[in-house]
């Protein structure tokens, strides 16, 4: 899986991302990330992107140029790597904006499936719209609050996105196990020692009796939900109803 980043800060997003989990999973080779710098594709002298908005109004917008060229280059080389592979499939290009339809676990693993993402970080007030028109295919938002740019909503993304590419976690199974992969919460979790604060940890995690330790822990995934995320709980046992027993 190729991530391609569109970003006037490159460096904030490969900082962030090349850490941890998600550096190894470069290092190994199960993904790669490249962050390119739309300023290094304006043609204006004094490299400026940005410049006022037409009808007035506050704050400065990305120009359409710069990012029209800099997609332009990430295309063609994705589309010469992928010639001598599998042909000419457009490249899916993210705009990360708070217009967006909002992020989910469900859109993760949709994104994990594709071979390339090219991300588009927005700042000031955004892009002109009409470059949009031209490229974007996907508009996404990480929450209905407003950033003040792209970057850590790209590095949200990535980072969800990849935990679902095989390989990158090392035990392949805890991400289908977490919240939100199957519409409940995660049930609660403990480690050593077996006593801390006077808290024990519940016997059945300690019984070794998996079919118990299952069904504890959905038990308690659904009390979670319920209690934490109620219309997630209501959505979950609306498509699990329960089964009709025999007579
Ligand atoms: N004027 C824009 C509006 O009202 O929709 C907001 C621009 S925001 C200050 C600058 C950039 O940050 C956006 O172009 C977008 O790329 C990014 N951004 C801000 N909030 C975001 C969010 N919740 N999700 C995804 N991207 C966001």
């Amino acid at each position: 899986m190729h991530f391609h980043i569109m970003t006037l800060f490159p460096e904030m997003v490969l900082d962030g991302l090349r850490t941890s989990i998600i550096g190894r999973a470069e290092d190994k080779g199960y993904i790669s990330i490249e962050a390119v710098n739309i300023r290094d594709y304006t043609l204006d002298r004094h490299k400026k992107v940005d410049d006022y908005t037409y009808g007035g109004g506050a704050g400065m917008l990305m120009q359409a140029q710069p990012v029209y060229d800099c997609w332009r280059a990430l295309e063609e080389n994705i589309a010469g790597r992928r010639a001598a592979s599998q042909g000419g499939q457009k490249t899916r290009v993210i705009y990360v904006t708070p217009q967006g339809e909002v992020f989910s676990q469900k859109k993760a693993l949709e994104l994990s499936m594709e071979e390339d993402l090219i991300f588009l970080c927005g700042h000031y007030e955004g892009i002109d719209e009409r470059v949009l028109e031209e490229i974007v295919t996907d508009y996404i938002s990480i929450g209905d609050y407003v950033l003040t740019g792209g970057e850590l909503p790209a590095m949200v993304m990535v980072d969800a996105i990849s935990r679902l590419v095989p390989g990158v976690l090392n035990n392949g199974e805890s991400a289908y196990t977490e919240s939100h992969a199957d519409g409940l919460l995660e049930y609660p979790q403990y480690s050593r020692p077996e006593v801390w604060h006077d808290k024990k940890v519940p016997d059945v995690l300690l019984s070794g009796h998996h079919a118990n330790i299952e069904k504890w822990r959905l038990e308690r995934s659904l009390e979670r939900t319920k209690e934490r995320r109620p219309e997630m709980y209501e959505a979950y046992v609306a498509a699990h109803p329960p089964r009709p027993s025999k007579k």
